[in-house]
């Protein structure tokens, strides 16, 4: 449950906020003025809780405070407003959320394709993600692993003409990237991972193999066999590459502000980060700053794609790129590879390798993500 604060329970008093309530809100805490005077002198606002309006650091302080002692928060220097356009969306008329359904109801459509799913493909890729010293997104291989995403979405969506694939530029030189299968319907349904590291220091060593290369293979092998098949959903599918997640989900706040603001109709977004390392060989699913509905939805089909068991369990504030979709409005759901006491103690180190990961894990991932996708194809 979201809990609304004094100027956004005013703007839901308004009903319809208008660009004017969304300045005075500004005003509040920071102007126009304050914000660009602060970027220019290089300064991030950061935010630790929704109530939080947020405190002006360095990219230094950032990674001190914040990202070294693993807490979670989310950068909002350029994406201020987009908790505010949530207080829109959900107070608007015209946003009529639809009801998930009770269960999966095409398995005979997704069960062949599922089977097309292997491991070797999720290897190689996953190697080339960790082979970069690190991917850090202002480092010194934020543009070189930025081009390897995007060629290998390219690569892997190639299969399809149908297909599009384009990268989101940012303030960073880290594009998202973002490939698209086209629908009859504008509707659209969305999974995600995001592709940058981080180390223990911002020049350091990152492998990030289960934090998140994991997760992107799971994404790019979803995207190569719905290509392989020329699968042609009803909803548009979307398959987001975030850039930025480590400096406090940038990318994907970026991405789902330009998504609201351009009134793009998101049925549901689906978030995996870190999905091959499982002591107790679970299938997770995280409740907190998420939508009900579509976990619980989610929750009912990781037993019917996937052979593990479910796990759920809660992240906190500004724990992945799913926050974001939640900030904007949008229904989203974080599906992981184990509770949070059991999860990689690897991560954001060196040690975060390869040799961690179990891709018959990652292949769980991967079936309930096809599995996930066929039945939102159809919402
Ligand atoms: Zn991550």
């Amino acid at each position: 449950m979201v809990k609304l604060g004094l100027t956004a329970t005013l703007l839901l008093g308004a009903g319809y906020a208008t660009a004017a309530a969304i300045e005075s809100h500004f005003g509040s805490h920071w102007s126009r003025r304050d914000i660009m005077r602060a970027r220019d002198e290089g300064l991030r606002l950061i935010k630790t809780s929704e109530e939080d309006p947020g405190v002006w650091l360095t990219e230094e302080e950032k990674f001190e405070k914040f990202i070294s002692k693993k807490i979670g928060f989310m950068d909002i220097t350029e994406t201020p407003e987009l908790e505010n356009l949530r207080v829109n969306r959900v107070t608007s008329d015209l946003v009529a959320l639809k009801a998930f359904p009770t269960g999966p109801t095409h398995q005979s459509v997704a069960t062949p394709l599922i089977a097309q799913a292997s491991i070797s493909n999720l290897r190689t890729w996953a190697n080339a993600l960790a082979n970069f010293y690190n991917r850090y997104y202002r480092g010194s291989y934020a543009s070189t692993s930025a081009t390897w995403m995007y060629d290998t979405v390219v690569d892997v969506a190639s299969s399809n003409s149908a297909i599009t694939v384009t990268k989101y530029t940012h303030s960073y030189n880290q594009p998202s990237v973002i490939a698209k299968i086209p629908g009859t319907s504008g509707s659209v349904v969305i999974v995600s991972a995001h592709y940058d590291s981080i180390g223990s220091t911002t020049s350091g060593r990152a492998p990030g193999a289960d934090d998140n290369a994991s997760g992107v293979v799971v994404i790019l092998e979803a995207l190569r066999v719905l290509a392989d098949s020329g699968y042609s959903p009803k909803n548009t599918l979307e398959f987001h590459f975030y850039s930025g997640e480590e400096g406090g989900m940038l990318g994907s706040r970026d991405v789902m502000q330009a998504y609201v603001t351009a009134g793009v109709d998101v049925l549901a977004v689906v978030n995996q980060d870190m999905t091959g390392y499982s002591p107790n060989n679970v299938i997770a699913v995280y409740t907190d700053y998420v939508d009900t509905p579509l976990t619980n939805y989610v929750m009912t089909l990781v037993p019917v794609y996937s052979d593990l068991p479910l796990s759920v369990d809660e992240c906190g504030y500004g724990c992945s790129d799913h926050a974001s979709a939640n900030s904007a409005g949008f229904p989203a759901a974080y599906v992981c590879d184990e509770n949070m006491a059991d999860s990689s103690p690897y991560i954001h180190s060196s040690s975060d390798t390869i040799a961690t990961l179990s891709f018959e894990h990652i292949l769980q991932h991967v079936k309930f993500t096809i599995g996930f996708l066929v039945e939102g194809s159809y919402f």
